[in-house]
This record gives structure tokens, sequence and C-alpha cells, in this order.
């Protein structure tokens, strides 16, 4: 029988969680969440998107007893979305990057919007807003395979702002090079 790398133990604790990127668990992320469980770090119950599902099923998977969720995480609560008040937004676009499943829409000087449809509550972006414009509200039932699309939207967040950090990179480089030049020539 192959055995299971640790890599494999942390994907697989990671498949089960919800993928907000939330950050409630104390972990910048699902995926450092799964790492801290799968090192014996953290404990099974301090997902509260996931709340008693994701517990559960983390028992199954490490043969643990479930726990309730520890409170000091917050509590499970009612799908929510978030809303932008678009009367009182001054468009500066904060919210844009810490969105982790790129769920608003907007430009600098333009007021911005939510999607709904990919917006999963995290809250990640209520507090770069200078104006406290963007609240909560009720939102629909996750479908099943949510978790899913929230970590390819994630992944495809992180390779976005990876490339234009590499391209900003370059920029500086080729105008650093230019002014280099500059000095030098006769
Ligand atoms: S969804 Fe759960 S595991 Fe993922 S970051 Fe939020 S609290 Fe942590
Ligand atoms: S819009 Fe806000 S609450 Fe919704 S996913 Fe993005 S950061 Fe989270
Ligand atoms: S951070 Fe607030 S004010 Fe700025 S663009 Fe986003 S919603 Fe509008």
């Amino acid at each position: 029988m192959i055995s299971e790398t640790a890599d494999d133990v942390v994907a697989r604790i990671d498949a089960l969680l919800p993928q907000t990127q939330c950050t409630r668990c104390g972990y910048a992320g699902c995926q450092p969440y799964a790492a801290a469980i799968a090192s014996g770090e953290a404990q099974i119950n301090q997902c509260p998107p996931g709340g008693s599902a994701t517990i559960l099923a983390l028992a199954e998977l490490l043969e643990r007893p479930a726990q309730a969720l520890n409170p000091i995480h917050g509590e499970q609560a009612l799908p929510r979305v978030a809303w932008i008040d678009e009367a009182r937004c001054i468009g500066c676009a904060r919210c844009l990057a810490p969105c982790p499943v790129d769920a608003i829409v907007g430009a600098a000087k333009y007021l911005h919007t939510i999607l709904v449809e990919r917006c999963t509550g995290c809250e990640l972006c209520l507090p770069p807003c200078p104006v406290d414009c963007i609240e909560l509200r009720e939102g629909p039932e996750p479908a099943a395979n949510q978790p899913a699309l929230n970590r390819a939207r994630f992944d495809a967040h992180g390779a976005r702002l990876l490339h234009r950090t590499g391209e900003r990179q370059r920029q500086l480089d080729a105008k650093k090079a230019a002014a280099s030049r500059r000095t030098t020539e006769p």
C-alpha cells in the first residue's frame, strides 16, 4: 500500500474546508489551517463558516472525536453576502484586492458593486473601506460545489495579484535601468 505524504493529508483536510479564506480560524486561509490541523497545532473546531458539518467531516477523516465549535473563533452564521451602499461609495478601490474570490467589481473613481453569486460573506472587504459603506446581508444557501468554486476563484485571484506584482517590478527595473544609462552616458 502506498502511504500518504504529509502534503496528501493536508490536501485531504483542505478539501473539507469551505474555502472562504476568511481567516477566522486564526490562520491566513483554509490551506494554512489544514496544515496546522495536520501538524497537530490546531484543533478541528476552529472554522465558523464550516460549523458542525465541517467538524464532523474532519473528525471522521482524522478518526478523532467531534467537538463543538470553539466560540473564540466566532459563531456559525446564516449565509450572508456583502452589499455596497453605492450612494456612499467613493470609488477608492481599496476593497478590491482583499476580496479572495474577486466578488467585487469596480475601478478607481467608479462606484463598486458585489457579485452576489461569488461572495462568500468572508468580511475581508469591510475593514479597508474608509467610508464604511459595505455591510453584510442575508445571502443564498451555498451550492454543494461552492468550496471548489471558492478555491478556483481564490487561486485565480492569487495568480492575478502575482502577475500584477511581477509586472510592476519589471516596470520599476526598466525605469532604473534607463535612469542608470542616462547617468553613465557621456
Ligand atoms: S473558511 Fe474556515 S478554514 Fe477557511 S479561513 Fe475561514 S475559518 Fe479558516
Ligand atoms: S465581497 Fe467582501 S465579503 Fe464578499 S467574498 Fe469578497 S471580501 Fe468577502
Ligand atoms: S472600499 Fe468602500 S468606498 Fe472604496 S471602493 Fe470599496 S466600497 Fe467603495
